[in-house]
């Protein structure tokens, strides 16, 4: 399984993931379709399955422009079907979404948005996370308590520490700052902060991230309660 990231729109990234095998091409959250057509044309790949982890429409917008050129069926959180146009395949907890030769499993990773899900492929040890965790960081709750994103945080911790996550934007330079603010004494976070600044310098991507690497370095992730958890998105949420 290849996975190529296509920057798009202002810090996104939308996700190709492509199966040699069988030449299967699925995209995940496209926010603006051309971007992902264009991405997929460029490697001679045609997108046949659209995998959407929630409703923003940074991740959706583009949804109707990928299935009028090519028809892919698109899968996503049955919980947010009313909120974006164009799902055919609605998932809950547990579903499980062949992803070519691959098996994606549906978990409900609340708290960004209520309805968010991450597609697991355990085998590939791929984990498709969305705006739920990022690298050094995680999304802001925009509908979610505290506890349901701790929960969520501490599921995705679950996966063995070699399992890739990739999320949707690139917001590590940011959200490594804050970790060497809130960690000062952390040596693993003040070295992926001047690892992260040099890849950003020169215009390299931060992701794909591990769990291992997050477990190490992110204070969302190490949280030891949904209480310490709340204090931590509240402050990010008001550092500059
Ligand atoms: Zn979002």
């Amino acid at each position: 399984m290849e996975l190529v990231a296509l920057p798009a729109l202002s810090d996104n990234y939308i996700w190709l993931l492509h199966d040699g095998e069988t030449g299967h091409t699925a995209v995940v959250d496209p926010g603006d379709g051309d971007a992902a057509l264009r991405g997929a044309a460029e490697r001679g790949w045609t997108i046949d399955q659209v995998l959407i982890t929630h409703w923003h429409p940074d991740h959706t917008a583009g949804i109707p422009r990928v299935v009028e050129a090519t028809g892919a069926p698109v899968w996503g959180p049955e919980d947010e079907r009313s909120r974006f146009a164009g799902l055919d395949h609605g998932l809950r907890e547990g579903d499980q979404v062949e992803v070519g030769t691959a098996v994606a499993e549906v978990w409900e990773v609340p708290g960004h948005t209520l309805g968010h899900i991450a597609f697991i492929l355990h085998e590939q040890q791929i984990a498709l996370v969305g705006d739920t965790l990022f690298a050094m960081g995680c999304g802001r709750l925009f509908e979610g308590t505290p506890e349901q994103m701790h929960g969520s945080l501490q599921r995705l911790a679950t996966l063995p520490g070699e399992t890739l996550a990739y999320p949707a934007h690139e917001y590590t330079v940011s959200n490594a700052r804050f970790a060497a603010h809130v960690q000062p004494d952390n040596s693993a976070v003040t070295a992926r902060l001047r690892h992260v600044e040099q890849l950003r310098e020169g215009g390299a991507i931060t992701l794909p991230t591990s769990i291992a690497e997050e477990l190490a370095t992110n204070p969302f992730m190490r949280a030891g309660s949904a209480g310490e958890f709340a204090s931590l998105r509240q402050a990010k949420d008001s550092y500059r």
